[in-house]
């Protein structure tokens, strides 16, 4: 099967192609299609975001479409940046920006107290608008200064304590199998898969 994946972002993009390598799914990018709009992320969930980003790409492309909505959840910060991570610096802000706020907004808050946790709602809709949304988490600790140049945003700033590495330290592997990103899509992966076996080969979401 075909599957547009509704993001600009091009890290996690590499992230979704690699999770996606060994699947039977041909896996294209926005940039397989002329002339896209850019779908504004005005809604208060990663859900709602998601679930937006996928339905308007999957009506436009007339192809099945997984979009994922992710961000960073900060215990200190009641759950901020969340939903806004990607522009938490500003409109239009880099990923160094927003690492420099958060290290700047954390500042006071001593290494005890710097609980956080990564999500991501994956959601994939068909054309005719049926949508299915899929979830993962993971938790973590931010540090005082970034460690690492692998992986993107607030990878260098994320420790995972079992591995004692930052997000940014560990090989793209390692981060898949861990991650909010691929846990979400190791769901959609089995749900596709259980539904081709229910359906049969005429479904149109056969892998
Ligand atoms: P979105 O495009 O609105 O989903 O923005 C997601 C933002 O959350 C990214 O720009 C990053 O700042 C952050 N983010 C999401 N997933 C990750 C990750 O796996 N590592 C680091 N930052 C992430």
């Amino acid at each position: 099967m075909e599957l547009v994946i509704a993001t600009r972002n091009a890290g996690k993009l590499r992230e979704i192609r690699h999770l996606l390598a060994d699947v039977g799914i041909e896996v294209l990018g926005m940039d397989s299609f002329s002339a896209l709009p850019e779908v504004v992320e005005d809604g208060e969930t990663f859900a709602a975001n998601a679930e937006k980003k996928a339905r308007t790409i999957a009506a436009l492309t007339g192809r099945p479409v997984l979009a994922d909505d992710s961000g960073l959840e900060v215990e200190a910060l009641d759950g901020a940046p969340g939903v806004y991570s990607a522009r938490f610096a500003g409109p239009g802000a880099g990923d160094e920006d927003n690492n420099r706020k958060l290290l700047a907004t954390l500042a006071d808050i001593p290494k005890s107290r710097r609980q956080a946790a990564f999500r991501c709602v994956m959601a994939y809709c068909l054309p005719s608008g049926d949508c299915r949304l899929f979830e993962g988490r993971l938790a973590g600790l931010i540090l005082d200064a970034p460690r690492g140049d692998g992986g993107f945003g607030y990878d260098p700033l994320f420790l995972v304590p079992d591995h004692e590495k930052t997000l940014a330290e560990l090989p793209l592997e390692v981060k898949n199998r861990i991650s909010h990103r691929g846990q979400a899509l190791r769901e959609v992966i089995a749900w596709l898969r259980d539904t081709s076996a229910s359906r049969g080969p005429a479904s149109g979401t056969q892998l």
